[in-house]
């Protein structure tokens, strides 16, 4: 048994997540929104966190972040060290100095997260005079460069546009821009393609994957579609009511699943090597994070529940090599998926 999940193979982590806990006081109680969660990030490496609305992925990165609003948030307990410094116990300006320069975040919703009163240009080229200490005029050209690195049309003329004058994957370009602007040496994307559509969400993918390994960064990929993580990450986290369920280099765990909860998700998705087979969605809701089930939290929704997942939290379990698994029937599900 491990407490956190395995270190990606390699050198020393870029980001080493330990234990971290977060939790948020509400009229109904205290939701568990993060409990206890691990993950490592090396150079250049995608690590994809997966799972359903509530289940703690977003508010996880934001505590990484630092930009969680506390209160209602707090951080209960947990480590973020990057580059083997602790940023939970790093001032607020030395935290603000890791972002932006050396963390950046990608978000779902460009246009609320861009500013829609100032142009493009000016914002990108802002990130430069501001971090770098560029003048206003090579700031301009630097931003310029940018947008035509992310492949926007016509960059050099789209300087003066705002926000609202962009399509919805123009506008992500533009975010990408934005956390790129500085060479960060990790990025976390916050289902960057959400709100775009199919073709569109595969062109941004793309991009990043080009430009992640271009660059050499590390980049964490929140997302609840499995769709998207197949062909870009190379590990899953697997989150459930606040926790890491299963963890797996991303080809092991599309092969054979070592969890019940990651199990039902491939048999919702469609999937070419599985033709034939029909889709089957997970019965059930993720829980109410101020009432998280005794023992297993997926127990009342699992196929393979039986009484001590009622009583017992499962730890999470070595699996193989750089695998691990919070099911005390792990066994029993990866034979099950052959
Ligand atoms: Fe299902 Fe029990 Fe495994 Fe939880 S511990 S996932 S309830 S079999």
């Amino acid at each position: 048994m491990t407490a956190t999940p395995p270190p990606a193979a390699g050198e020393a982590p870029l980001l080493d997540v330990r234990d971290l806990s977060v939790e948020f006081r509400t009229r109904d109680g205290v939701a568990h929104a993060v409990n206890g969660v691990g993950y490592r990030v090396a150079a250049g490496e995608t690590l994809a966190v997966l799972g359903e609305s509530g289940s703690g992925k977003s508010v996880a990165a934001q505590a990484v972040m630092g930009i969680l609003d506390c209160p209602p948030a707090r951080v209960t307990g947990g480590r973020v060290i990057f580059k083997g410094r602790d940023l939970l116990t790093a001032t607020r300006e030395e935290r603000r100095r890791v972002r932006g320069a050396h963390l950046a975040m990608i978000f779902q919703d460009a246009l609320s997260a861009l500013n829609p009163v100032v142009s493009v240009g000016a914002q990108l080229a802002e990130m430069y005079q501001v971090h770098a200490g560029l003048s206003r005029k090579r700031a301009r050209g630097r931003a310029a460069e940018l947008m035509e690195r992310v492949r926007i049309p016509a960059a050099g003329e789209r300087l003066g546009d705002y926000p609202h004058q962009f399509s919805g994957g123009m506008r992500q370009r533009v975010m990408i821009a934005m956390a790129l602007a500085l060479e960060p040496e990790l990025i976390i994307a916050d289902e960057p393609t959400t709100a775009l559509d199919v073709t569109v969400q595969a062109q941004v993918m793309d991009l990043l994957a080009e430009l992640q390994s271009a660059y050499g960064m590390g980049l964490i990929l929140i997302t609840h579609d499995l769709g998207v993580v197949a062909d870009v990450a190379d590990r899953i986290a697997v989150m459930y009511a606040g926790r890491i369920v299963e963890h797996a280099p991303v080809r092991e765990l599309y092969k054979n699943p070592a969890h019940p909860y990651t199990r039902g998700l491939l048999d919702s998705v469609p999937r070419l090597d599985r033709k034939g087979r029909g889709l089957s969605a997970i019965k059930g809701t993720p829980p109410d994070l101020t009432a998280i089930p005794p023992g297993c939290a997926f127990h009342p929704r699992c196929p393979l529940a039986r009484a001590v997942c009622r009583t017992d939290r499962p730890p999470l379990y070595d699996v193989a090599p750089g695998r691990t698994s919070a099911c005390h029937f792990w066994r029993e599900t990866m034979d099950g998926a052959r």
